[in-house]
């Protein structure tokens, strides 16, 4: 039943889609939830899916999950949470500036990550390879699995019943069998733009780019107070030398190079320039396809993207992060311990029900079950465990 609201105070409210371009996904014309429910009285539809995420369990959980370094090795490092949030932030302001729907890109940015493992991408390879002969484990998969399915906060249904478009937005990949069995047994689920070749709403394509945007900047930041990378290294990647150059330029009092306010601003001009740079080839590529309707930019190549230069100016800025910080011995040796964790504590539990939590073994396969326990702990849960059920510790407190 849907509540009445009369308005508090004298104004017009505005309407819901009110400024979005015709390519945008528009709340009104949602494609709808799962388990059909009324409107909210004072929310878009899509508004209401970035509420639901925000109050899930499995959001708060991101706080003490790592990004790249663990929670443990200081308090000023992103988090998934941190992360999250700077995505929802830079997908929206491109989305406002392009006429997308910004909830859409919120609610997409705040769950993108809700599948992840502790430990980062080292614990999903762990996860990973204790699944390979029971369907495996991919976090982006996982991410869709909380919010469709693992939440448990409503008293007719398993997840967070999100509409369409956001659940979509969610699953960035998706094998093709995986996506032919979803098809069937959801006619017009998220499978079916995997079946039928169509690309993501330029919503989710942008909510991507926004997450390779902010991981760029935000790990140069964290690496650098990690003491692994430094500015003078850093200055062999051209898009970072650019705007060092241009900051020293405008700002000649910071040619300290420990200055903190010298990276700070180097990042910003960095994200700034990438950001225009996405709204600019973006807005190109629209005005030359003109499509009618969401529906009809997704069957065109992907519309949302970098300038052919600054696509390339950013692969060299992933692949020096690669190298000098994600492959570092220091990072490498908890990725390591991570691992260990993980593959520990499925070997543990897989052979001792009564060590994790019967709930986890109801919903159907046990060993999937056992999955979703693990990667819903959070890293300092999961050392907790692992001490617990091996007297070791793995990481010094
Ligand atoms: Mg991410």
């Amino acid at each position: 039943m849907t509540r009445q609201r009369e308005p508090v105070v004298p104004f017009v409210a505005r309407p819901r889609d009110a400024g979005l371009a015709p390519w945008a996904v528009h709340a009104a014309h949602s494609r709808g939830r799962r388990r059909p429910e009324a409107p909210a009285p004072t929310r878009s539809e899509f508004q209401r899916d970035r509420d639901r995420i925000v109050h899930c369990s499995a959001f708060r959980r991101l706080v003490y999950k790592t990004q790249v370094f663990l929670n443990h090795e200081g308090d000023l490092f992103r988090t998934r949470l941190t992360h999250s949030l700077e995505v929802a932030q830079l997908a929206r302001s491109m989305a406002h500036s392009l006429g997308l729907n910004e909830d859409l890109v919120e609610a997409i940015a705040l769950a993108h990550d809700l599948g992840h493992t502790p430990f980062g991408h080292a614990g999903q390879d762990a996860l990973d390879a204790c699944m390979v002969d029971d369907g495996g484990f991919e976090h982006n998969l996982q991410s869709l699995r909380v919010v469709d399915t693992l939440e448990q906060r409503y008293p007719e249904w398993d997840g967070l019943n999100l509409c369409l478009e956001t659940r979509e937005g969610i699953l960035k990949r998706c094998p093709l069998p995986l996506a032919q069995a979803w098809e069937r047994e959801e006619p017009g689920g998220p499978g079916r733009r995997f079946v039928l070749g169509l690309q993501p709403s330029l919503e989710a394509q942008l909510t991507n780019l926004a997450d390779e945007i902010a991981y760029n900047a935000h790990d140069v930041d964290d690496g650098v107070r990690s003491g692994l990378l430094s500015v003078a290294m850093l200055r062999e990647v051209p898009l970072f030398e650019r705007f060092h150059e241009e900051t020293l330029a405008a700002h000649p009092q910071l040619a300290d190079s420990a200055d903190r306010r010298l990276l700070a601003e180097i990042i910003r001009r960095m994200l700034s320039a990438q950001v225009y740079d996405v709204i600019d080839a973006t807005a190109a590529r629209l005005a030359q396809h003109r499509p009618d309707d969401s529906e009809a930019a997704r069957a065109l190549p992907p519309l949302v993207g970098f300038s052919a230069d600054m696509r390339a100016a950013s692969a060299a800025l992933k692949r020096f992060l690669f190298r000098a910080l994600y492959r570092h011995p220091r990072v490498m040796a908890n990725t390591d311990a991570g691992k260990r964790v993980i593959t520990e504590l499925f070997a543990i539990y897989r052979e001792r029900d009564e060590e994790w939590p019967e709930e986890f073994r109801r919903r159907g396969a046990r060993l999937r079950g056992l999955a979703d326990y693990i990667a819903g702990m959070t890293d300092r849960f999961a050392l907790r465990e692992h001490h617990r059920l091996t007297g070791q510790r793995l990481f010094a407190d």
